[in-house]
């Protein structure tokens, strides 16, 4: 059984082709600069990299291309049996995977209130696919939908209590699907059920979010009403006082859509340090710039923080798992974090695991650690071709 996995952005157009024989990826790849100039497809098929320079005027033009491709290599004589969506925003409704129907299909566009830069696109994508296989289940897997089970009083914010209502104001979280899956996997590689487990997870990539998974349930996380809650990001700034953008607004005179620039594309690792968005960057500049080092640091010190707190939400912590691109492949930032658990929780880490790069789920804890380290690659198309194959 064959299922696409898409992620639409306003100009891009991200795919995965899964196998739920084996749950292997057979290829994935992005259509980038939709509806631009210089647009590109770049595609990864059984292990072969491969690259395409086409302009595409829409997302329709653009899966076109994909299926070709697909067509051409992979899917030959292969039918794709489901479609499933990354959808950002599930507002308060959706906590479960759906079928999209025309209703549902509707209320994701409605929710572009919340989620402006994703939603609609997400919808684009949707209304693209069902056009091309229209005979097949479209599923949409919602990026907040695992944060639903998180108690009224983490989800609040203090502002008043009707306006809250009135507008849907509260945390909604985000990195639903990476989470779970992370911390599914945490609980496999510890041989203990997930229902057992207290455990915080990091996501920490272009995006960052870190989770209070408590038993299997979502109970906390860092992301809130929108994506720019919570740690620095490569471009959003996380974390501010409130104050702080009164501040700006008087003096800079600056209005709604200019502080939403500052804040979401001009502001995190690229603003403070000056540098890159890129965390790599940032890691090579460590030893030569002050403010790479800050800005290092700011994250870091973001992360250790929620672990903290998050161990007190829960009463007690089992594991800390990392993922996502710098969870990944940062051991600096897993070393920081991990040394400034050793007196309170008895975090014991192995440097030498630490340090060594592998794509697989990996301890980093020793076997004396009071609390597990895990690093787990996360898998986002997989949690979303399987949910997908249920309604196969
Ligand atoms: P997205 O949120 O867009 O999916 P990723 O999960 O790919 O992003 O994470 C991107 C971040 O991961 C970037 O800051 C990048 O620098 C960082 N990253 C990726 N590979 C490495 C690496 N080998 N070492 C350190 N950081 C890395």
């Amino acid at each position: 059984m064959i299922v696409l996995t898409l992620n639409a952005g306003s100009s891009s157009l991200k795919f995965n082709v899964i196998n739920m024989a084996t749950e292997d990826s057979l290829a994935d790849g992005i259509a980038e600069r939709i509806g631009l100039k210089e647009g590109f497809v770049r595609w990864t098929i059984q292990g072969e990299k491969g690259r395409l320079e086409v302009d595409m005027k829409d997302h329709r033009q653009a899966l076109s291309h994909i299926m070709e491709k697909l067509h051409e290599t992979v899917l030959v004589g292969e039918d794709v049996m489901g479609v499933g969506h990354r959808v950002a925003h599930g507002g308060p409704n959706f906590g479960d995977p759906m079928v999209i129907t025309p209703d549902v299909l509707r209320e994701i566009e409605e929710l572009a209130f919340y989620a402006p830069l994703h939603n609609p696109a997400n919808a684009m994508g949707i209304r693209t696919a069902q056009e091309m296989f229209p005979g097949v289940p479209h599923v949409a897997v919602f990026d907040t939908a695992f944060h639903h089970s998180m108690p009224d009083y983490a989800y609040t914010y203090g502002l008043p209590y009707e306006l809250n209502q009135k507008l849907g104001l509260r945390r909604y979280g985000f990195h639903g699907t990476s989470h779970r899956y992370v911390a599914e996997r945490t609980a496999a590689l510890l041989g203990k059920p997930l229902e057992t487990l207290k455990i915080v997870t990091c996501h920490l990539g272009n995006g960052s979010s870190v989770t209070a998974v408590d038993c299997g349930k979502s109970v906390d996380t860092s992301m809130g009403l929108t994506p720019l809650e919570g740690l620095i990001m490569g471009t959003r700034c996380g974390n501010v006082d409130p104050g702080a953008l009164l501040t700006i607004m008087e003096k800079e005179n600056m209005d709604v859509k200019g502080l939403g620039n500052l804040l979401n594309k001009q502001s995190g690792l690229l603003g403070l340090s000056g540098i890159s968005s890129d965390c790599r960057e940032i890691e090579d500049a460590l030893d030569s710039s002050d403010r790479a080092r800050l800005t290092y640091e700011v994250l870091s010190y973001g992360v250790l923080k929620y672990v903290g707190a998050y161990a007190a939400a829960m009463n007690g912590l089992d594991a800390i798992t990392f993922t996502a691109g710098i969870g990944e492949n940062g051991p600096v930032l897993r070393s920081w974090v991990c040394s400034r658990l050793t007196n309170l929780f008895g975090v014991v880490i192995d440097e030498k695991v630490n340090n060594t790069r592998r794509k697989d789920n990996r301890l980093i804890s020793t076997p004396e650690s009071r609390v597990a380290v895990a690093v787990i690659p996360t898998n986002e198309e997989l949690m979303i071709a399987r949910y997908t194959a249920k309604f196969i």
